[in-house]
């Protein structure tokens, strides 16, 4: 079994963004500027953006966080969108989600301007990436390709089985495993709560991703042997032992997973890690204007 370690992959792209960053500063580019916003105080969303912004500073790109009370209105979150979207010194920037429940986080994801849609949640991102034409791939999306790229992990005929739908994680990599391209090319099954025969389904798979939201849920017998276990699982569960007075735990099982595994992402220390190189690497091509002059 072979790690797929974030913490070591992440690390080295970012060494690899912050050089070219130096490379296009010195050669008189902009700077990239990335901006986020996030509404009230949760406590994870709190914490990502504040991974978000602490990378930004790391790799040499300006940041900016807007944020807004709980109670602020779907108008006047529009109205912020629309200062960001307006502002030429920004590059890209993020709505971090969740959003409180009176807000239609499809209204604001639709209000951000597509070429500073560095999270690529816009339609027109999705629909761009699902054409296979240039676009910002989400994060997450982003993030498991790279493991695999740098992992070399073939793809081409593989069977991917994804657990989860999700716009954000599921839909997007079941898309991305089966375009005519490196990585791609697999025959790919994407399943859902309505799935009927989920275990010998996820039997079948050299590639199984698993983005589902409920820990350790998959468990040796659910993998055959010498499959891809990618787990974007992150969740909070209780646990007296840590100061926090929580542990994260994945999707999968990974002690009982990982002897049958090839290759197996951690969680912590996995997935997660990879998604704010995504953000990065698109917030560089939105200052390069590589996808939209
Ligand atoms: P989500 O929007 O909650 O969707 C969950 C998906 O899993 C849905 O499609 C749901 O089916 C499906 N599902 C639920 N129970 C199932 C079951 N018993 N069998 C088969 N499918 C089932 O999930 P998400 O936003 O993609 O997040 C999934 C997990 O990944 C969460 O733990 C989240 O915190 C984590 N996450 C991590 C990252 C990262 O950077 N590592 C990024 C995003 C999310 P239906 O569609 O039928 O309801």
């Amino acid at each position: 079994m072979q790690l797929l370690d974030g913490k070591a992959i992440s690390s080295q792209i970012k060494s690899e963004i912050k050089a070219e960053v130096e490379q296009w500063v010195a050669g008189g580019g902009k700077k990239p500027h990335l901006a986020a916003i996030l509404v009230g105080q949760d406590g994870a969303s709190e914490t990502y953006v504040a991974s978000k912004i602490r990378s930004c500073e790391e790799i040499g790109f300006t940041s900016t966080l807007l944020r807004f009370e709980a109670d602020i209105t779907e108008a006047q979150l529009l109205e912020a969108v629309e200062s960001l979207n307006n502002d030429p010194d920004v590059d890209g920037f993020i709505v971090q989600l969740p959003l409180p429940k009176h807000i239609s986080e499809n209204t604001v994801m639709e209000a951000v301007n597509p070429a500073k849609d560095v999270d690529g949640f816009h339609p027109i991102n999705v629909g761009r990436m699902c054409k296979g034409l240039p676009a910002y791939i989400s994060a997450t999306p982003f993030g498991i390709l790279e493991m695999l790229i740098r992992a070399g992990i073939e793809t081409s005929g593989k069977h991917c089985v994804v657990i989860g739908r999700s716009q954000i994680v599921g839909l997007p990599m079941s898309i991305l495993m089966q375009r005519n391209t490196y990585p791609g090319n697999a025959t790919v099954t994407i399943t859902h709560s309505k799935t009927q025969n989920l275990k010998e389904i996820c039997q079948s798979a050299d590639i199984l991703i698993v983005a589902l939201g409920r820990p350790e849920f998959v468990k040796a017998d659910y993998v055959k042997e010498g499959a891809v276990v990618v787990d974007v699982g992150i969740t909070r569960v209780a646990d007296a032992t840590k100061k926090s007075g929580f542990s994260i735990k994945g999707d999968v099982d990974f002690n009982d997973v990982a002897p049958k595994a090839s290759f197996i992402t951690p969680v912590p220390g996995g997935v997660g890690l990879m998604t704010i190189c995504g953000l990065l690497t698109n917030t560089f091509k939105a200052a390069k204007k590589e996808i939209y002059k």
